[in-house]
């Protein structure tokens, strides 16, 4: 079986990606500068505590391992933070692939799955967004992604490297068997702040905004369950592998559930009071992102099997439980 080089392989898809390249029999040598990541995480494969900054010692690895292809999770990931340090997520998420993508070329490695995402569409023209849309992002974390996109675009036709870019719309939930799940510190995301409210029962979950044109004035989302995107993830590396081209796809549910959906669900699924409180809203944040995934359907014959909200949020709440 290929040896797969995992970048950020101790983050939450990383990590998922990770269990399941190992569950297929896949070989993996994986990467994490654990600024974010979790070495709890790294329960499968070869890990080094690298940051990709240190092209020296990535040259190291990619020379001691005879590495197939590579899966590049590794990059900071918070919006907010993005537009106060911008320097910070371009020297990372841009410097840093750079570093990366010169050192597959060095060591004749032509394979890479890149994790992008639907940030990089900036505000819908419609729904749900095709992979055609215009790429408008509205912050600097995703115009850091759109600009990997492209730099793979022009070492695909320079350099004849072939790549993959998968654009996830919102990961959520947790892998069944409870070993990992999504644990961000600080933690920004709707599903684990409110899953963490129910733990607690005590505080109050904020809701950005109730006043947006939708069913119920509250954000919509497409949340797509972690171990489905690890599933397409694998569907990928098999089509790269099997002499695909360079293309793209959506990673998304393709439904859209509202801010209150979440809550109602996750109320459900943990029988517990979760007290909420409404805030304006949250600067940057679109009414509704809704992926259109039928290409990823089509191509990679992928079918994510975790559609329904309440079997996310049960997941992510068996995890959240472990946790505690
Ligand atoms: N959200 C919220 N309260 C929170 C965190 C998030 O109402 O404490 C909303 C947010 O405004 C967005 C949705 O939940 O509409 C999903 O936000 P999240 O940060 O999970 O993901 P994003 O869509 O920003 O990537």
């Amino acid at each position: 079986m290929p040896n797969i080089l995992v970048t950020g392989g101790a983050g939450y898809i990383g990590s998922h990606v990770n269990k399941a390249l190992h569950s297929k029999g896949y070989k993996t040598i994986v990467l994490d500068n654990l600024v974010y990541g979790h070495s709890e995480f790294v329960k499968w494969g070869n890990f080094f505590l690298v940051d990709l900054q240190n092209k020296d010692s990535l040259k190291l690895i990619f020379k001691k391992h005879q590495i197939d292809a590579v899966m590049h999770f590794a990059a900071y990931a918070y919006v907010g933070e993005s537009v106060h340090h911008p320097s910070k997520y371009y020297n990372n998420n841009v410097a840093n692939t750079l570093n990366l993508l010169d050192t597959m070329l060095e060591c004749d490695v032509k394979k890479i799955i890149f994790s992008s995402t639907c940030a990089t569409y900036g505000l819908p023209q419609e729904l749900p967004i095709p992979e055609t849309h215009q790429q408008s992002p509205i912050n600097p974390y995703g115009r850091s992604k759109l600009m990997i996109e492209n730099i793979l675009a022009d070492y695909q036709i320079a350099y004849n490297l072939n790549y993959v870019v998968l654009r996830y719309f919102n990961a959520a939930g947790a892998d069944p068997d409870g070993i990992i799940g999504e644990w961000h510190e600080p933690e920004t995301h709707l599903i684990p702040l409110v899953l963490q409210a129910a733990l607690r029962e005590q505080g109050e979950v904020k809701i950005f905004g109730t006043d947006y044109n939708t069913k119920d004035g509250t954000c919509i989302r497409d949340y797509i369950h972690v171990t489905d995107l690890a599933d397409a993830h694998i569907l990928a590396l098999e089509y790269l592998c099997n002499g695909g081209t360079e293309t793209i796809f959506n990673l998304g549910n393709g439904d859209g559930f509202s801010v209150k959906d979440v809550i109602e669900s996750a109320r459900t699924i943990t029988q517990r009071e979760i007290a909420v409180k409404e805030f304006q809203r949250r600067e940057g944040d679109p009414p509704i992102l809704i992926g259109d995934a039928k290409k990823a359907k089509k191509i990679l014959g992928w079918s994510p099997s975790n559609t329904c909200l309440d079997s996310i949020i049960d997941t992510a709440w068996g995890w959240h439980q472990r946790l505690a």
